[in-house]
């Protein structure tokens, strides 16, 4: 048994302070970026099948548009460089810079040491939501992505469309990989739709149903040349459960609009990269 300290109340009083205050990132202008989307035609339509998932590309100055047209259903989003795999969505800077969940405004970041933004959110039909009484809010970027390999070791059963597989299978199929060569390219998503958020009590992360409709959408101007992942969560509404065939799910669809001429992505990170040496 560890003792208290007797000053241990002073030292949770201590004020916490942001650790990346943001107000010196780029400002993305996000009311231009909506008259640019305004005026560019739609180039694709993929509806992604409940409990599957679909690829979609998308040009520099282009637009993506991810909505749930037949009810709530959620959505794990991978983002990569469309030209290089290994450069993709780094969901833990986004959420260091952002917080927990994005919305309009927001960018989505990719990792080291490329670490710019590959899309910027203008446009969410559910930015009215802001936190509920139990924390929850929208389109997180603290949960990972349900996997196969969680369920085996919390259930001790196979289940083969969690977003991991759905979206392991997409990319295998999109670049013409070996199964066992796309899984590693998966990575931590964005988890569109989705309402979650940490207990109070023991910090457990939750999820509730999400507040999305028929309609809802939420709008992506792209930074760079991007290759997008989509899968329809097992969860459907993720009101229940997941990694299972028992919620009732829906399909997504990503519409594509693309710019007239084409757009240079936004240029890679300053650093140097010499580590001090
Ligand atoms: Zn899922």
């Amino acid at each position: 048994m560890i003792d208290t300290p007797p000053d241990a109340e002073d030292r949770r009083q201590i004020a916490p302070v942001i650790c990346y205050p943001n107000e010196t990132l780029p400002d993305f202008g996000v009311a231009g970026l909506r008259a640019q989307a305004d005026d560019m035609p739609s180039v694709a339509k993929v509806t992604v099948p409940p409990r599957d998932a679909a690829t979609f590309d998308v040009p520099a100055g282009g637009v993506f548009r991810i909505s749930c047209p037949d009810g709530s259903q959620v959505g794990d989003l991978n983002l990569w460089n469309a030209h290089d795999l290994s450069e993709r969505f780094f969901s833990g800077k986004t959420r260091a810079l952002h917080g927990t969940h994005v919305t309009t405004g927001c960018a989505l970041w990719s990792n080291l040491p490329f670490l710019r933004p590959m899309a910027v959110v203008i446009d969410d039909s559910l930015e009215w939501y802001g936190q509920d009484a139990f924390g929850g809010r929208v389109h997180d970027v603290i949960g990972t992505r349900c996997d196969p390999y969680t369920h085996h070791l919390l259930n001790g059963q196979d289940y083969h469309y969690c977003c991991h597989s759905n979206l392991t299978r997409a990319l295998a199929d999109a670049r013409g990989l070996r199964l066992a060569d796309a899984e590693p390219h998966i990575h931590d998503v964005l988890n569109v739709f989705m309402c979650t958020g940490f207990s109070r009590d023991t910090g457990q992360y939750f999820m509730k149903a999400s507040p999305a409709r028929s309609g809802d959408q939420i709008t992506f101007f792209a930074q760079i040349d991007l290759l997008g992942a989509l899968s329809a969560c097992p969860g459907g509404d993720c009101s229940t459960t997941h990694s299972s065939d028992v919620a009732t799910c829906h399909p997504l669809l990503v519409e594509v609009f693309a710019p007239a001429r084409p757009v240079p992505p936004v240029p890679l990170n300053g650093y140097d990269r010499s580590h001090g040496r």
